[in-house]
């Protein structure tokens, strides 16, 4: 057997957000062989960037930190021990005479699918990073980027960079539970909610319009953060144990894939109905695609990925059934219910 044929997959999955680890689990229980590829390090996408934040809108399960969303789906995605590479942008594709489809990643690395989903988001994330000489030093110790446990801030003197949504949210609900907030903005206006700003400017104090041009410290710890007026040149110390800095991301989508062919619009790939793109045995799923009832919620992005993921399956085979069986009777769970009641009453998590 030669190599490709071994490493072929009925459905290549590109990108490891809810879309994408949500259509691996749906992928498995349509019986067929699934891969995620994932440019990151680690499954989760988009929700990685506010995983202490309450969700509330996910059906079912809300209000829960995002985190915990992120490791069930994660749970939920490996139920068919699908395989998932890690640390690769997928930046090519070809589709040989015979259908098979060849993903190319950034790093030369070759996938072999017979139906790829697009599941890539908005692209890929990168925060934007604080531009202070040395602060990249401190990011595993007191420079955040995310907030992944706010009990870290209590009774500390926090110093948050950024104007937006992110920076005023944390603001607000540090300021009760922090020794002191003191948030930095390069600009007079701040750009998230009216409201929201009105009570951050109560609760903390605000420096506007100033940049943080230095941070001094030991090897291992910020302790004094240079302020500096943007327009005067003024420069205010503050002494800190915690820094956040907001500062947005940036994202990279219309890149290589755009190369592709497919049809697009203004908010991204255009599917059908179906979530078919223009492109036979490609299929879209999640915040990457768009079409008149496009809901960008994680809830949205399981609705697409059982969508993609029959489409996939009827390209795959004409004749199968159009939708996957109900889970709750099922025999692709039959061995895996069995174990569960063997193990306890009443099941609660697979
Ligand atoms: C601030 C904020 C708050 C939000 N809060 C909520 C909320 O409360 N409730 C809710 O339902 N929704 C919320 N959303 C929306 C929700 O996060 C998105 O709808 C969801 O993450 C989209 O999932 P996705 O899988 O389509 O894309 P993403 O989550 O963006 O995942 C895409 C993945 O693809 C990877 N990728 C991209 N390109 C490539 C490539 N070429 N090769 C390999 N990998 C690639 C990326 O690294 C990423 O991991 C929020 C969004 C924002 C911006």
């Amino acid at each position: 057997m030669n190599t490709e044929t071994m490493d072929l997959y009925d459905v290549t999955i590109i990108g490891g957000g809810p879309a994408g680890m949500y259509s691996a689990f749906y992928s498995g229980m349509r019986e067929m062989k699934t891969k995620i590829i994932e440019v990151k390090q680690e499954l989760g996408g988009f929700m990685r960037t506010y995983p202490e934040k309450l969700v509330w809108d996910v059906g079912g399960i809300g209000p829960v930190r995002c985190e915990e969303i992120i490791e069930a789906l994660m749970k939920q995605a490996k139920t068919f021990d699908p395989t998932i590479v890690f640390g690769q942008e997928v930046v090519g594709m070809e589709k040989r005479d015979d259908g098979i489809f060849i993903l190319t990643s950034k790093t030369g690395e070759r996938h072999y699918s017979r139906t790829v989903i697009l599941a890539a988001g908005r692209g890929i994330t990168h925060i934007q990073k604080l531009l202070v000489e040395g602060a990249d030093r401190y990011e595993l110790t007191n420079l955040h980027y995310t907030v992944t446990n706010l009990n870290r801030f209590k009774d500390k003197r926090v110093l948050i960079s950024g104007g937006g949504d992110s920076a005023v949210e944390w603001a607000i609900e540090m300021a009760p539970i922090a020794k002191e907030v003191v948030v930095v903005h390069r600009r007079e206006d701040f750009s998230a909610f009216e409201s929201s700003v009105k009570r951050m400017k109560q609760m903390t104090k605000a420096f506007v319009p100033y940049v943080v041009s230095r941070l001094h410290g030991n090897q291992n710890k910020i302790e004094r953060v240079s302020i500096q007026h943007v327009e005067t040149g003024g420069i205010i110390e503050h002494d800190v144990d915690e820094v956040l800095v907001n500062h947005g991301f940036e994202r990279v989508f219309y890149g290589p894939i755009m190369k592709w062919g497919l049809d697009t619009e203004e908010y991204g790939v255009s599917v059908s109905p179906k979530m078919c793109t223009s492109l036979p045995g490609i299929f879209g799923a999640g915040d990457c695609i768009t079409n008149e009832g496009k809901i960008r919620l994680i809830a949205g992005a399981f609705n697409d990925a059982v969508l993609a993921v029959n489409s996939a399956k009827l390209y795959l085979d004409p004749n199968d059934t159009e939708m996957g069986g109900v889970s709750s009777h099922n025999d692709r769970f039959a061995e895996k219910n069995e174990q569960l009641m063997k193990r306890k009453s009443k099941p609660e998590t697979v």
